[in-house]
């Protein structure tokens, strides 16, 4: 496939904003970090109870969003949602969970719903592939009309989770009812600790041609752009600061420059949080024009992404 150039000014680099005190407090909060998009939970993601979004609460949220001009907004669905559940009531409660995202994303006008496969607790990364695959045809069967797209994260590969290779996403894929209403956001440090050689040149473009093969690059709706503190393969999931890490700044460079991927929303989940997302925003809109600045100096946070 033959790739269209598309201005530079079309990027959108952002990150992950906090949502206290309220959905609608996240875009002026992102707009003072120089965010061009962003992803929120838009819920508590480390509990099953969560409060009811209020008329006033998405109007805010709507109008925060249009008037700081921030493009892409992505929710990042809870942590405690497995789609894969061996265990039929927390299967039935994340479900549940799922489509009260779905729900809550259409309310806000939010347009990517990004979410970690599942995982398969021992059952086998076959059954795993073809429960998710059963449970995502419930939700789409269940909202036909929603415009919000749901997007799988690659994993790590920690524990039994499935998603950590390119061929594990495409199976789910192939099994969806309703495909074009899927696409995938790309966590540089978790396909990094999966295994894929980003930190190379010649890693990088056999990276992205697999994608394309497997994938489609059509189906890149956006990044997780974070370096890591672990070493490529080691399936643990641990995001450093951009440049800071194993990955190192090289890749970071190629992914805001090469026409593959620069044009794909970059959502920050790095430990540099919101004290220091600006400064990693400058440095990848820099890269991405061409320049080469020194990594910034950023004093880490702890993060739970
Ligand atoms: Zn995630
Ligand atoms: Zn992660």
């Amino acid at each position: 496939m033959t790739q269209t150039a598309q201005p530079v000014d079309e990027i959108q680099i952002g990150c992950h904003i906090s949502t206290a005190g309220g959905v609608d407090k996240s875009p002026p909060r992102g707009a003072e970090l120089g965010a061009g998009c962003m992803q929120i939970f838009t819920r508590n993601q480390m509990s099953w109870s969560h409060k009811d979004l209020g008329d006033a609460e998405i109007k805010g949220f709507a109008a925060g969003v249009r008037q700081h001009g921030i493009g892409t907004v992505m929710s990042h669905d809870s942590y405690l949602i497995n789609l894969c559940s061996p265990d039929p009531d927390k299967h039935a409660k994340s479900l549940a969970g799922f489509m009260a995202e779905v729900e809550r994303c259409t309310r806000l006008g939010i347009g990517l719903l990004n979410f970690h496969p599942g995982a398969h607790m021992g059952k086998g990364v076959e059954w795993g592939i073809a429960t998710i695959a059963d449970s995502l045809n419930r939700v789409t069967a269940a909202f036909p009309d929603t415009p919000v797209k749901l997007v799988l994260e690659t994993v790590a590969g920690q524990g039994s989770t499935v998603g950590r290779s390119f061929a594990e996403l495409a199976a789910i894929l192939e099994r969806l009812e309703q495909p074009q209403r899927f696409g995938i956001c790309v966590d540089t440090a978790h396909v990094f600790a999966a295994g894929y050689a980003i930190d190379t040149e010649a890693g990088w473009n056999t990276t992205w041609e697999e994608f394309e093969r497997l994938l489609g690059l059509e189906k890149l709706l956006a990044f997780h752009v974070n370096d890591s503190k672990v070493k490529r393969g080691s399936h643990v999931d641990r995001h450093a600061l951009i440049g800071r890490g194993h990955i190192g700044p090289d890749a970071f460079l190629r992914l805001v420059t090469d026409p593959r991927t620069r044009c794909v929303p970059m959502m920050l989940e790095t430990p540099a949080g919101e004290g220091g997302y600006a400064a990693e925003i400058a440095w990848l809109t820099a890269a991405a024009h061409g320049e080469v600045p020194p990594l910034p100096e950023i004093a880490e946070v702890k993060r739970g992404y």
